[in-house]
């Protein structure tokens, strides 16, 4: 059924790093750093990660600080860091798991991503639906309504059996594709498609209906209040591997409950806080207003899980609109 899929895959694939022979840990590092970023925007970021860490005992040997560092840009660090994890978890094990419970069970690797692997690395049939090929095969199958969990899970039956058996790797990829560059949410180019004489929905008219949108999520404002406490040129980062946005990132200190932050601050780094005024930034479903406040000191102790950085350092986005305020 899905033949001519595969040929025009053949046919018409781009020529991307991670699809140029590479293994399950390739595989795995691009697949992490697509999830939310567009192709076009990870390539780069892919080639600089695996130049410096090629195998993945490399990975997991490497300090967090550096995973940080070839990571920066790319946002949502999380994700870093549970590569990380998982890398060290592949290291313990003596190998990438074989099967895809054992591949769901490695950090930060969800259903999507355990399916993206086993199919393009180990060729085994798998269902991997990202929000492309949910939308081809809701397509394709004139899916009406929510995709709910069970029908979610009904979907996955109904295709794996179709799936060539030499074929499970190109197979996940060109439904990949063909959701990036033809089935695309709106203005899907069906008379191009190699889809287009089995597609449900172009035969039923509801092409522009199917899938489902999914509903949206409200928005939430959050208020913060960040400090920007100077010695000189450098200014003071912290760390904290519980901020709910940049866990283990080095950022200005800044709180989402604010009561009593400035008077334990200027107590440990002495000076006088002014405020200096506001900035917004947009993170996923949250809208964060962050009132700044800015004062010199001239202590030099900054203890453990913080550091003075000096004018050149790198900085999340969030902690440069801060220091840019
Ligand atoms: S025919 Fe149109 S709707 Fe159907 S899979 Fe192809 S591009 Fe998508």
């Amino acid at each position: 059924m899905f033949e001519q899929l595969l040929n025009w895959y053949t046919r018409e694939r781009r020529d991307l790093p991670w699809r140029r022979g590479v293994d399950a840990y390739g595989v795995l590092v691009s697949e992490i750093m697509l999830q939310q970023t567009r192709v076009e925007v990870v390539i780069p970021y892919y080639q600089r990660f695996m130049q410096r860490f090629p195998r993945v005992e490399q990975l997991a040997e490497a300090s967090l600080d550096e995973v940080y560092e070839y990571w920066a840009g790319l946002g949502y660090y999380r994700r870093a860091r549970n590569l990380q994890a998982a890398a060290q978890a592949v290291v313990a094990l003596g190998g990438f798991p074989t099967t895809l419970e054992g591949l769901r069970d490695l950090p930060g690797v969800g259903e999507y991503t355990a399916a993206a692997v086993f199919s393009i690395a180990f060729g085994k049939p798998a269902v991997a639906l990202d929000g492309n090929a949910i939308r081809v095969l809701s397509r394709f199958f004139a899916l009406t309504g929510t995709l709910t969990a069970p029908r979610r899970r009904d979907l996955i039956a109904r295709v794996l059996p179709l799936i060539p058996e030499q074929q499970a790797g190109d197979f996940t990829q060109a439904l990949m594709e063909l959701g990036a560059r033809l089935c695309v949410p709106r203005g899907a180019r069906c008379l191009v498609c190699p889809l287009a004489s089995g597609c449900q929905a172009l035969a039923g008219g509801l092409v522009d209906s199917v899938p489902a949108p999914a509903p949206r999520a409200r928005r939430e404002k959050v208020d913060l209040l960040a400090l920007r406490i100077r010695r000189g040129d450098q200014v003071l980062l912290e760390r904290r591997e519980d901020d709910p946005f940049l866990a283990g990132q080095w950022v200005t200190p800044w709180f989402a409950d604010g009561e009593g932050v400035l008077d334990r601050y200027v107590s440990e780094f002495p000076g006088t806080p002014v405020r200096v005024g506001q900035v917004s930034h947009g993170v996923t479903f949250r809208d964060l207003r962050i009132e700044v406040w800015d004062w010199e000191t001239s202590a030099l102790d900054c203890g453990p899980e913080r550091r003075w950085a000096g004018p050149g350092a790198r900085l999340p986005r969030l902690a440069s609109l801060v220091l840019g305020l």
